[in-house]
């Protein structure tokens, strides 16, 4: 059995408690076999059958569970630099979309590319989350929407599961916007989405439809028919609501037991209530509100509320075009004004929680995989306070190293 000694503090990110409850312990030290946490507690507790094989040495410092990145559109051709200089420029998200920035043209990028490229890409974006800590990592397709692009990129996230070593937990966004050809006939799109649920999870490539509501996007009663398809089809469901205005979008996603509501930076008070009512995890984006300079998501309302608030990057190439979960992390102190420990469980146990994975992952308990992280810091105030290009020292995943910084040596002079 190995073991993790020497934590300074370990920060399991289990419940109960609610967001603020962390449960970190001083001095501590993990078990694992085959994979799989055995024991968590206090290094000098360790019971000694845990005690008969590798020892890893943590060095003192901080280990927290292995990030969750639970909102990202990992796949897609091309970048926006230019919707980015526009929005400086003073035109809105809407304006760059009319003109033919935005998302379609991420689109014509994106059914250009071939699939080798897309998947070296991606593999890329991979690694470097890897680097930050970042174990587990949801993708949306949703920048081919012609029924063979979606396809291609849903099996480039296939592909990369198999692959790890991160755990992929794959969307499908088909509705992120009306396509080009199906102008005027958006109800014909709306068709053929619900016909591409069915058979994405008849593949199984495809855990989550997802459909983004807003003006431009996609409306409520749309969104309700592609939901109860996703239902039938056995898929669960994930909702882009509230992002720009307040439409109806998060009372949808608690009325159809939604996963998850992303966004919600105009969610209502009522909707807020729901959302609690339903247990529907608030996916919180920093990143997208910084590029954008929108206000944040209400998350202190949603904290009392008790709607549990994942920290997740939106990883895209025009609203956030930025993979670094620790970076979402800091914003969420700053602009949603949630402490540390709130933030790194809405990175750990709420991301897996809104990704259907928190009897996996998300926290450090018995039971759960090995998927840990070793971080430069004395505690989560600091890791969160001391933003940097990485903290990280170590990446774990299923109890198997990963990714380490140059010059850490987690078993330097350790018995076997
Ligand atoms: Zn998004």
């Amino acid at each position: 059995v190995p073991v993790l000694r020497n934590i300074g503090r370990l920060v399991t990110c289990r419940e109960p408690g609610g967001q603020g409850a962390v449960h970190a312990i001083e001095e501590g030290a993990i078990a694992w076999r085959e994979g799989r946490i055995v024991w968590v507690g206090k290094q000098k507790q360790l019971p000694a059958r845990h005690d008969d094989g590798q020892r890893w040495d943590a060095q003192g410092q901080l280990v927290v569970p292995g990030l969750v990145d639970a909102h990202t559109h990992l796949c897609f051709g091309g970048w926006r630099a230019d919707d980015f200089v526009a929005r400086i420029q003073g035109q809105t998200y809407q304006q760059i979309a009319r003109r033919g920035g935005g998302i379609h043209s991420t689109v014509r990028k994106t059914r250009t590319a071939d699939t080798e490229a897309l998947y070296a890409r991606c593999r890329l974006f991979l690694r470097q989350m890897l680097a930050l800590g970042v174990t587990t990592v949801e993708a949306k397709s949703g920048y081919g929407l012609d029924a063979q692009t979606e396809a291609r990129v849903l099996a480039v996230y296939a592909a990369l599961a198999t692959r790890g070593p991160q755990r992929l937990v794959p969307t499908y966004l088909g509705a992120h916007v009306v396509p080009h050809e199906y102008k005027g006939r958006r109800a014909s799109y709306v068709a053929l989405v619900e016909q591409a649920i069915a058979l994405f999870a008849d593949e199984g490539l495809a855990r989550f439809v997802d459909v983004f509501i807003e003006d431009g996007a996609f409306t409520v009663t749309e969104a309700r028919r592609l939901a109860a398809a996703a239902r039938m089809a056995g898929l669960g469901v994930k909702l882009h609501v509230d992002q720009l205005s307040a439409g109806g979008g998060a009372e949808l996603a608690a009325e159809v037991g939604a996963v998850s509501a992303d966004h919600l930076e105009h969610v209502s008070k009522r909707a807020i209530a729901r959302l609690a009512k339903a247990g529907t995890v608030a996916v919180s984006l920093p990143i997208a509100t910084m590029y954008l300079g929108t206000p944040p998501l209400p998350a202190r309302a949603l904290i009392q509320a008790g709607v549990p608030v994942a920290v997740a990057t939106d990883f895209n190439p025009g609203t956030a075009p930025s993979f670094h979960l620790p970076l979402a992390l800091t914003l969420a102190a700053t602009l949603q004004k949630m402490t540390p420990a709130e933030a790194l469980k809405g990175a750990t146990l709420y991301g897996a929680r809104a990704v259907g994975l928190d009897g996996e992952v998300g926290s450090l308990e018995a039971g759960k995989a090995a998927d840990f992280v070793v971080l430069d810091a004395p505690d989560e105030d600091h890791f969160v306070y001391h933003f940097r290009p990485s903290a990280n020292l170590l990446t774990v995943i299923g109890g198997v190293a990963r990714w380490r910084a140059g010059g850490f040596q987690e078993n330097a002079g350790a018995a076997q």
